[in-house]
């Protein structure tokens, strides 16, 4: 093994990244645990628009549709932390998290595998009998993969179970039985043909990322101001999406996966020099890794970006109090002015309310509902203590009375008192008891009416 040469008067040896697959062997390892995160978010309700349900999942919290301002918070912190990341890391999304980069480097290792044992196994065989057999046995084990990655991939947005269902009944005749087959046969072509050209050709968000850099974003640089390149073409044969880092940093093809940074420094390190490929922030090409500061490591390099972290933590800290603070028994009261009063035989005056109820909760909940600031006034048409169910809605509707001696003619206040056991929450509602004009109270004794 060659040994690193000596440096100037001290003996201390020039730091030279060594032959290996240092980076490689990282974005393997992210890639893992990328995937099984995308696997468990759906599963374990961690991120799910439930539509059929009409639920949203986030960390746990289940979200009504009627929460919309919560959602709309959650969402607009995911598409800003997206951006965020763009801004800071360049398309590191691309080469280590996206689950399309993941799937397709899995199919492009796969194919390569079989082809390889076809090829060696088989070698008696002519070269078109050995394709036929090594792309039948790819396609065999691509159509389960497909149909196991659409699976997690649509319970994004029906719960697995449902569509676990669906799957054991070959459903392909409703809407959401035809829509899984679709997913299926697109992700199916997909990594059957596409793989990384959707990086390049579809993915809207490869041409986001480039719009939001800036001279500060981590980017794959390649540097020889000394000539050092001996051309020997290595990081262009380990890049998988086929370009040529030397030519610029900036090409819409690279995922900043760092191939060729491990091919460079693999083929350099033997000769004991250090890689002529880094990541680097910006044009600059700064050693991403050298870097001393450890703000500055992380890519918080300038007051742009200190503020983007700081409106990233106000959003965080927003939404996690706002999903604390939600409420999970929603009760909603309003009067039905369809007719203002009914006037019974008995000479009771009716008013119609609609009693919205919505226990979004995981426990059974009692809600209570009295009145108060006019006496004479009662509830008719509503149990004593409502029952909720956890995900129950109720709509009802039921009608206050008084005597049409007891309260003024027209309008009268009063308050309708909700109480929710156990989450002990109480609301007033504020309503009105409309009486017919002509309706007069009785005048206390010795009072002249
Ligand atoms: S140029 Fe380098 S970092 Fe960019 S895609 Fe190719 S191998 Fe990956
Ligand atoms: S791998 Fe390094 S030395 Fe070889 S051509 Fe690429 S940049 Fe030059």
């Amino acid at each position: 093994m060659a040994t690193p040469p000596q440096t100037g008067s001290a003996s201390r040896p020039l730091k030279v990244i060594l032959p290996g697959t240092r980076y490689h062997r990282i974005r393997k390892t992210v890639q893992l645990i990328c995937f099984l995160i995308f696997i468990l978010l759906p599963l374990f309700n961690i991120v799910r628009f439930d539509i059929p349900h009409e639920r949203f999942y986030f960390f746990g919290a289940e979200l009504w549709i009627s929460e919309f301002s919560i959602i709309f918070l959650a969402l607009i912190f995911l598409m800003f932390s997206i951006a965020a990341v763009a801004m800071l890391y360049g398309r590191i999304y691309c080469g280590y998290l996206c689950p399309q980069m993941i799937f397709s480097e899995a199919a492009n290792a796969l194919e390569s595998f079989i082809n390889r044992k076809v090829n060696r196994s088989l070698s008696q065989l002519s070269p078109p009998a050995r394709k036929v057999i090594s792309v039948a046995l790819f396609s065999a084990v691509l159509l389960p993969a497909a149909v196991f990655v659409s699976f997690v991939f649509i319970s994004f947005f029906v719960q697995p179970a449902d569509l676990f269902q669906r799957l054991l009944s070959l459903d392909i005749r409703t809407s959401g039985g035809i829509l899984g087959a679709s997913v299926t046969l697109v992700t199916l072509l997909d990594f059957a043909f596409l793989r990384q050209r959707f990086c390049t050709a579809i993915c809207p968000y490869g041409y986001l990322q480039n719009m939001l850099a800036d001279n500060h974003t981590l980017l794959v640089h390649f540097s020889d101001a000394q000539g050092k390149c001996i051309q020997c073409d290595k990081c262009v044969r380990a890049c998988p999406m086929g370009i040529d880092i030397r030519t610029s940093s900036h090409q819409l093809e690279c995922t900043h996966c760092a191939e060729c940074i491990d091919a460079c420094s693999g083929i350099l390190g033997k000769l004991g020099r250090p890689s002529l490929i880094q990541y680097a922030w910006g044009d600059a090409g700064n050693n991403a890794v050298e870097e001393h500061l450890w703000y500055r490591r992380i890519g918080l390099r300038d007051g742009k970006r200190i503020v983007v972290l700081l409106l990233m933590l106000i959003y965080a800290s927003g939404l996690a109090i706002a999903i604390s603070l939600r409420q999970p028994v929603l009760v909603r009261i309003m009067p039905n002015r369809i007719t203002l009063y009914t006037k019974a035989p008995d000479g009771l005056i009716h008013n119609r309310f609609r009693l919205i109820a919505i226990n979004r909760g995981k426990a059974q909940a009692k809600l209570t509902i009295t009145l108060a600031d006019l006496p004479a006034a009662q509830i008719v048409g509503l149990h004593d203590g409502i029952t909720l169910q956890p995900g129950q809605s109720l709509q009802q509707e039921f009608e206050i009375s008084a005597a049409a001696n007891a309260v003024q003619p027209g309008v009268n206040h009063l308050r309708i008192l909700t109480q929710v056991v156990p989450t002990q929450k109480s609301e007033d509602f504020d309503e009105t008891f409309i009486a017919p004009m002509d309706s007069a109270p009785t005048p206390a004794p010795g009072v002249k009416p």
